[in-house]
C-alpha cells in the first residue's frame, strides 16, 4: 500500500491535506511548471488536474483527455506529489485504472454526485479495485445524494474515501460563486467521522480574494484539508481563470492559515471559548444566507409593486411586520430595542433595492 495515501487516508494526520493544481490541465509546460511551483511549497499532498471538464453549456474547454496523462507521469517523476483526476464516466475510470503511472486517485465531480445512475456506473467500474476516491458534494443541497454516493463507493469495495465540501448553487443573488451552508458538510462529517473531509474555496469562492476567509472557515471547523485551484498564469486560464492563485499565492495563502489541533484526536485541547466561536462563525453565514434570500425576496416584490403601479413603502404592513417580531423577540429573550432596529436596517435596505427598482439606479 502507497504510504503517502495511508498518511492521508489514516485519520491520525495533525496537519491539513493539502489538494492543489490547475482546474483544468491544459498544456505540459503549464502542468509541469504548476507542479513544480506547488511541490516548492512542500506542505501539498496531491496534485489535480482535470482532464475531462464538466462544461455547463457546449463549445467551452472541455479538457485535454488521454493526452495529459503523460504530463501526469511527468508530475509524478519530477516531485513527490500524487495526481488525481476528475472521472464521469465510466470510460474515463478505465483509461484512470489503465494509467496508475499517471493518475493515483480520482475524484468525482458536483454535476455527477447529483445523479445515482452515473454514481452507481462509476462505483460498478470501481468495483473490488483499490484506488481513492473523492466525491464532491452535489450541485443541490440534498444531502441523500451525497451520502448515498458515499454508499455506493462504499459498497463497491473503495476503502480510501474522502469528501469534498464545494458548496451549492445559489439559487439567490450571492458574492460566492457556491453557498457554503457550512452545517451540511459538518452533518456529513457527524455521519462519516472517519472519512477525511475537504472544502474546496475555489468553487465556494469564484474568486481570490476570498480563498484566504473561507479556507481558515474550513480550517476553524475541524476540516481534515483544503482543495485550491493553483495555475501557473491564471489570467491565461481556460476554465475558472478568476479562482486560480499562482503557486507563490498558494504559498502565501497556506502560511497565513491558523490551524488548530483537530478535535477527533484531541477533544480536551480546543478551548471552550474556540468551539463558541466556531459555532458563531457557522451562525453568521447562515444570517447572512437568510438575509440574502430575504432581500431577493423584496427585490421581487418590488418588481411586482413596479409592474401593478403600488407605492413600495406600505406603512400598515411595515407596522405589522414591527409589532409581530418585537412580539416574538421577546418571547425568545431578545432586546426589544434591538430587535426594532435590527428590523429598521433590513427595512430600509429592502426599501432601497426596491426604490431602485422603481426609479433606477439613482435613486436614495
Ligand atoms: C473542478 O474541481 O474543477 C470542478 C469541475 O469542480 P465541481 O465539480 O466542484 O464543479
Ligand atoms: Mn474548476
Amino acid at each position: 500500500m502507497n504510504t503517502k495515501i495511508q498518511n492521508i487516508f489514516s485519520g491520525k494526520r495533525q496537519k491539513p491535506i493539502i489538494i492543489a493544481g490547475p482546474c483544468s490541465a491544459e498544456t505540459e509546460q503549464q502542468v509541469l511548471s504548476t507542479a513544480r511551483g506547488i511541490a516548492e511549497i512542500g506542505s501539498v499532498d496531491i496534485f489535480r488536474a482535470g482532464i475531462w471538464k464538466p462544461r455547463t453549456r457546449p463549445g467551452s474547454f472541455e479538457g485535454i483527455g488521454i493526452e495529459a496523462l503523460p504530463w501526469l507521469t511527468e508530475v509524478k517523476k519530477q516531485t513527490y506529489l500524487l495526481t488525481a483526476v476528475e472521472a464521469a464516466t465510466t470510460e474515463h475510470i478505465e483509461i484512470c485504472l489503465k494509467h496508475p503511472e499517471s493518475v493515483d486517485i480520482i475524484w468525482i465531480g458536483a454535476r455527477t454526485t447529483a445523479n445515482p445512475f452515473s454514481v452507481q456506473a462509476l462505483a460498478d467500474a470501481l468495483q473490488g479495485v483499490d484506488i481513492p476516491v473523492f466525491i464532491k458534494n452535489p450541485l443541490n443541497p440534498d444531502m441523500s445524494l451525497w451520502i448515498g454516493a458515499v454508499e455506493r463507493f462504499q459498497k463497491a469495495g473503495i476503502v480510501n474515501i474522502g469528501i469534498i465540501h464545494r458548496g451549492f448553487y445559489p439559487f439567490v443573488k450571492s458574492a460566492f460563486r457556491n453557498i457554503p451552508k457550512w452545517d451540511l458538510p459538518l452533518d456529513m462529517k457527524c455521519r462519516f467521522p472517519n472519512i477525511p473531509l475537504i472544502c474546496d474555496p475555489s468553487h465556494i469562492a469564484g474568486k481570490t480574494e476570498y480563498l484566504a476567509e473561507i479556507s481558515q472557515i474550513a480550517m476553524n471547523l475541524n476540516f481534515d484539508g483544503l482543495m485550491i485551484e493553483t495555475h501557473i498564469n491564471p489570467t491565461q486560464a481556460l476554465s475558472d481563470a478568476e479562482q486560480q492563485v499562482t503557486p507563490i499565492e498558494l504559498k502565501e495563502l497556506i502560511e497565513k492559515i491558523v490551524i488548530r489541533q483537530t478535535s477527533s484526536e484531541n477533544p480536551d485541547i480546543r478551548s471552550l471559548l474556540e468551539k463558541y466561536r466556531e459555532q458563531i462563525d457557522l451562525i453568521d453565514f447562515q444570517l447572512l444566507e437568510l438575509l440574502a434570500k430575504r432581500m431577493n425576496i423584496a427585490e421581487a416584490i418590488g418588481k411586482y409593486k413596479t409592474e401593478n403601479k403600488i407605492t413600495v413603502f406600505q406603512l400598515r404592513r411595515w407596522l405589522n411586520i414591527i409589532t409581530t417580531r418585537v412580539e416574538f423577540g421577546k418571547k425568545i429573550n431578545l432586546n426589544e430595542k434591538f430587535v426594532k432596529k435590527l428590523l429598521q436596517l433590513v427595512h430600509r435596505e429592502a426599501i432601497h433595492l426596491q426604490n431602485k427598482n422603481q426609479n433606477g439606479e439613482n435613486s436614495l
